[in-house]
């Protein structure tokens, strides 16, 4: 960006830290150094999901990442949609290269996405292919509005709460291709799940799958 015009928008809008909201000094970067050392990095195995081959995460879905992937969601920060590509493209590169034709994501139901303006899974997507310089396409709709999944308590409703609330878009398109799916938060895995199984019923050769954080296994 030219220096004046980024020096202008630092004064409008002086850059915070996308976790704990200090003011920053470079407005190049998007974390404070703290929180830049207090990542909660995910460490654990490789999580596995029904229907998906490998799903990867960057981190576990705790603070700080947890009150940034909120602010994202619910509270207007659609701007960190491309530096939690950036962490997540790390994790692609580094477990599913080769694994993949196209990027596509679990969508959100047109109501939310009336509500909320946006989808966040769809701009996670968008922001991972242009991070990995892959194509990005819709693959599925979301043909019913059921309760969040956050809502929802245990395990078995919430498989139950998803089942056969996706449709395949356009499969034509796509089938035969190995797609890497994206979500923002990946808890039982129960979405990502049913729509990796619609993926492949519609003819999909394969699943893997991406999301900025998964919940420990305590939480699963
Ligand atoms: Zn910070």
């Amino acid at each position: 960006m030219n220096g004046l015009v980024q020096w202008a928008l630092d004064l409008l809008y002086p850059p915070k830290c996308m976790l704990c909201g200090r003011l920053l000094e470079n407005s190049e970067k998007m974390l404070c150094g703290k929180c830049g050392q207090a990542l909660p990095e995910y460490d654990g195995p490789l999580r596995t999901v029904p229907m998906i081959d490998t799903t990867v995460a960057p981190f576990f879905y705790e603070p700080p990442i947890r009150d940034a992937v909120l602010r994202f969601k619910f509270h207007g920060m659609q701007g960190y949609a491309g530096q939690f590509a950036k962490w997540m493209a790390v994790w692609v590169r580094d477990h599913l290269e080769g694994q993949y034709d196209l990027i596509s994501w679990a969508p959100c139901s047109r109501l939310r996405r009336w509500t909320r303006g946006f989808d966040q899974a769809e701009l996670l997507a968008k922001a991972l292919a242009a991070e990995l310089d892959g194509e990005v396409l819709r693959t599925l709709r979301k043909i019913r509005h059921n309760p969040k999944q956050s809502k929802t308590a245990n395990a078995a409703r919430r498989r139950a709460n998803v089942l056969g609330v996706y449709e395949a878009v356009n499969p034509a398109v796509w089938a035969g291709k190995r797609i890497l799916l994206v979500d923002d938060v990946v808890t039982t895995g129960a979405t990502v799940s049913e729509c990796a199984k619609m993926l492949r019923m519609a003819g999909a050769d394969g699943v893997v799958c991406a999301a900025i954080a998964v919940t420990g296994p305590e939480n699963k």
